[in-house]
């Protein structure tokens, strides 16, 4: 398994490339703006070139980037759902200038809607979506926790959104251990992980797997909770991932770390710890 972390893009794209080798990635994610608005500001020529040829000798690959945590494919509200459309399309097109094969966004939030309408919104936005996007970029649904009102927590739900897209070559799935755990899908022991990647097989198909976010969960089995902490210190703990990292069915699988992190040292001592468990 090739590892890697979360990267932040502060002071420019060419700094990506050093800050991620600063922590040994062998594969990374990062936002191509801020998380937590609608904003973006154009992509910088210069800027680009310069990620781009630092990319090309780095080594990592492959490379992800995750859309803002604004966007909700799922919602009811017209603006938003057309705001959420134009943010992924737009990050899409900056991943194509980027050189970024996948784009990352969490399946939604249904809000006050019941979860079909919800999936059925999704898809049909997945299906705007792609209409108008660059088609060497796949947009990577991400399973959930199933916190609050999100859907895309159980297997099925994704397994009905990508039954109502026209253009099914152009999606896959990430699962985020911590989002699975937390939602009930057990990863802690060897039959609870064959059981957990049997369903997920049988349901959407491991075809469709492209990546493992690979966190620790500060919550209970099933809690429902989204917290993510570091490998082998929360409830998944140290053996769950010995399996994971080991497991015939995702150990080609690129696998990135979105632990907490307060310094460089966090970073580095989860990236031993994983290393570690590789046999
Ligand atoms: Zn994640
Ligand atoms: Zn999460």
């Amino acid at each position: 398994m090739r590892f890697g972390f979360h990267i932040s893009i502060a002071g420019g794209f060419a700094r990506v490339c050093g800050r991620a080798r600063e922590v040994g990635c062998q594969t990374m994610q990062f936002f191509t703006r801020s998380p937590r608005g609608w904003k973006s500001t154009p992509l910088d020529k210069d800027d680009v070139e310069r990620f781009r040829a630092d990319l090309k000798v780095s080594g990592i690959s492959p490379v992800f980037v995750h859309a803002s945590y604004l966007v909700n494919l799922a919602t009811a509200d017209r603006t938003l759902a057309d705001r959420s459309v134009d943010s992924v399309v737009t990050d899409m097109e900056r991943c194509r200038c980027l050189g970024v094969n996948y784009l990352i966004v969490h399946v939604g939030r249904a809000v006050a809607a019941s979860q079909a309408e919800a999936l059925v919104r999704v898809a049909g936005n997945i299906n705007r979506v792609l209409k108008q996007a660059p088609d060497t970029v796949v947009l990577l649904l991400e399973n959930t926790a199933g916190m609050g009102s999100e859907v895309g927590y159980c297997f099925e739900h994704i397994r009905d959104i990508i039954e109502q897209i026209g253009k099914k070559d152009r999606v896959g799935v990430v699962l985020d251990t911590a989002h699975l755990f937390e939602a009930g899908h057990e990863l802690r022991t060897k039959q609870g992980l064959d059981d957990t990647l049997r369903c997920f097989d049988a349901t959407v198909g491991l075809g469709r797997l492209h990546l493992l976010h690979l966190n620790d969960s500060k919550t209970d089995f099933g809690s429902r909770v989204d917290r993510h902490w570091h490998i082998g210190k929360g409830k998944i703990g140290l053996e769950g991932f010995q399996g994971i990292v080991n497991h015939p069915l995702l150990r080609h699988l690129p696998g990135i770390m979105e632990t907490p992190r307060k310094s460089l040292e966090d970073d580095l001592r989860n990236l031993k710890t994983i290393k570690g468990l590789v046999n």
